[in-house]
């Protein structure tokens, strides 16, 4: 693995850059690289529960300056590749809280609608109702598509593991036999709406992630080289029995910003 013509880096954000309010070690020193080899990076988080800009200022909290704009969240990613398929204007029905609404709604770029809608757009809702779950259900058997933002079926709170997204896909998915399209990882379309948004060259793209089933598969599935973190979820046990095998492992990040500044010297 040598890191010398790589131009872009995509990371992912909670156990790469942060565990909870705790900044990583070598956080600011790889931006700082990044920024003096004129690397471009991107942020790419299936966690749909802030905003970029919320996410930028979680890292101004632990004095990172990082840009909204670098960061694509589910949502943002889940808009960007509707603008890539869907007209202005295109009807869809949401079931989802402010994040996604916002990213899809707020400009007035597409209409909310339940009239015979061309998208059932799906994220985690914790206010969900069997309303609006038969209402989605009606649609998309009808022939409305059906989009999931993420396909995490679980996520973790104070108390232990609550339903998440992709719990609601499965409700959805049971009701009416047809599986969602999934735009956040292990997927591969986060990774590349991050590589259009850089203008990046995939064969020069290096993605960083803590977790094999959906940071490295997505990076995998993108066609991406794929790089793993031991300083989140996957540990080298979880490596070294999985199927999914990243091309590249590193401690953490200062271990490879040193493996980088070596194949640049
Ligand atoms: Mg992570």
């Amino acid at each position: 693995m040598n890191l010398r013509n790589y131009h872009a880096l995509l990371l992912d954000m909670d156990g790469v850059l942060y565990r909870g309010h705790e900044r990583m070690p070598g956080v600011a020193e790889l931006f700082d690289f990044c920024a003096k080899n004129g690397i471009m990076t991107a942020c790419i988080t299936n966690n749909a529960t802030m905003t970029p800009e919320q996410f930028s200022q979680k890292l101004a909290g632990m004095d990172i300056t990082y840009p909204a704009a670098n960061i694509i969240n589910s949502p943002i990613g889940t808009r960007l590749w509707l603008e890539s398929q869907a007209p202005q204007g295109t009807k869809i029905f949401c079931i989802g809280m402010n994040g996604l609404r916002t990213a899809l709604f707020a400009d007035g770029y597409y209409v909310e609608s339940a009239e015979a809608p061309a998208y059932v757009i799906v994220g985690l809702d914790t206010e969900m109702t069997y309303a609006k779950l038969r209402q989605a259900c009606l649609l998309i058997n009808a022939g409305a598509r059906f989009i999931g933002t993420n396909p995490d079926v679980s996520l973790p709170v104070a108390e232990g593991l609550v339903p998440g997204c992709g719990a609601l896909l499965a409700f959805l998915q049971a009701a009416t036999g047809v599986a969602p399209f999934i735009i956040g990882k292990p997927g591969a379309t986060m990774f590349h709406i991050a590589i259009k948004l850089l203008g990046a060259d995939a064969t020069r793209t290096l993605t960083i992630g803590d977790r094999l089933d959906t940071d490295v598969a997505g990076s995998l599935a993108a066609g991406l080289t794929s790089g793993l973190v031991l300083t989140g979820v996957a540990t080298t046990a979880d490596v070294a029995t999985s199927d999914i095998k990243p091309d590249v492992v590193y401690a953490d990040l200062p271990a490879l910003v040193a493996a980088w500044q070596h194949d640049l010297a």
